[in-house]
């Protein structure tokens, strides 16, 4: 058939060509491609694929990792976890390896004692089952990564400030998924406000174990000094909305002399947001 049309000539509509049928209905969704290939593009010149030997199990794989010299820095939230711009490299700071399931931060993966090697081949690796991700991961995806570096943690007997700094991050993870969400045209509102509860869950964890670890490990704990551990627990009070605990540890924090300026600052804004926080809840009462 030359061209389906043909038979409408008689109806008077002459010169009608079939080639653009179906283009009109192909464009939109060309376009949908595009941009997600443009994004993933964005996330691609952030990354490169670099080479792990496995310390547990001796295999090679290839692990996304962020390039440093390209994330630019903006500042900090009051729980400290860093922000950069146009770009989250949080997923990116764990390796996992595929073949065994031992997990842990980019940093500490090579140094793993024996005890807790001992410890990842009999409760992990038996129980694992792989599983190939991404080169750009999800949100999704990385909680999954954490969780299991988690799990590493808590069966290979590292201290409760390792695993405590192991909730903080997978909390900010919990909020960075939630900002992408929000970012979207048509919101999942359901799937944010389990997000949020998944975050105020490990904001608990992190809160109970950093204060574990300040009672009875030697600083820094993770490349954590006494007073920035002083005024992460105070953070993560305010946060769970205990405003007196906070603002104990806050006190403990301006009771050293040598409070350095950045953080002095944070305290401030704590407090600030305490103050608010307590003024909401006397006219509540009022009310
Ligand atoms: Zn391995």
């Amino acid at each position: 058939m030359e061209n389906i049309f043909k038979d409408l000539e008689e109806l008077g509509f002459k010169n009608i060509s079939d080639a653009d049928l179906f283009q009109e209905k192909e464009q939109p969704k060309k376009k949908v491609i595009s941009k997600e290939k443009e994004a993933q593009l964005k996330v691609q010149t952030y990354i490169y694929q670099r080479k792990v030997d496995c310390p547990v199990c001796k295999h090679s794989f290839h692990s996304s990792t962020v390039r440093s010299g390209r994330v630019r820095f903006q500042g900090t939230e009051l729980d400290l976890r860093p922000r950069y711009v146009g770009f989250d490299p949080l997923p990116y700071d764990v390796t996992v390896c595929n073949y065994c399931g031992y997990a842990a931060i980019n940093k500490y993966f090579k140094n793993i004692t024996e005890k807790k090697k001992r410890a990842v081949i009999e409760n992990i690796t038996r129980n694992y089952i792989g599983h190939k991700y991404n080169e750009i991961l999800t949100y999704e995806e990385s909680v999954e990564r954490y969780k299991l570096v988690l799990l590493n943690s808590a069966v290979g007997g590292d201290s409760n400030g390792i695993k405590a700094y192991i909730c903080l991050k997978i909390s900010w993870l919990y909020r960075g998924w939630q900002e992408s969400l929000q970012a979207l045209e048509q919101k999942d509102d359901a799937l944010l406000q389990k997000l949020r509860t998944y975050e105020i869950v490990f904001v608990e964890k992190a809160f109970e174990g950093f204060k574990l670890a300040y009672a009875t490990e030697k600083f820094p704990v993770m490349g954590i000094d006494e007073m920035t551990m002083e005024y992460i627990i105070a953070e993560l009070a305010r946060r769970l909305g205990d405003s007196k605990i906070s603002k104990q540890w806050l006190g403990r924090v301006i009771g050293h002399s040598d409070v350095p300026n950045r953080l002095r600052d944070k305290v401030y804004d704590v407090k600030e947001l305490i103050r608010e926080q307590e003024k909401k809840e006397k006219k509540s009462q009022q009310d």
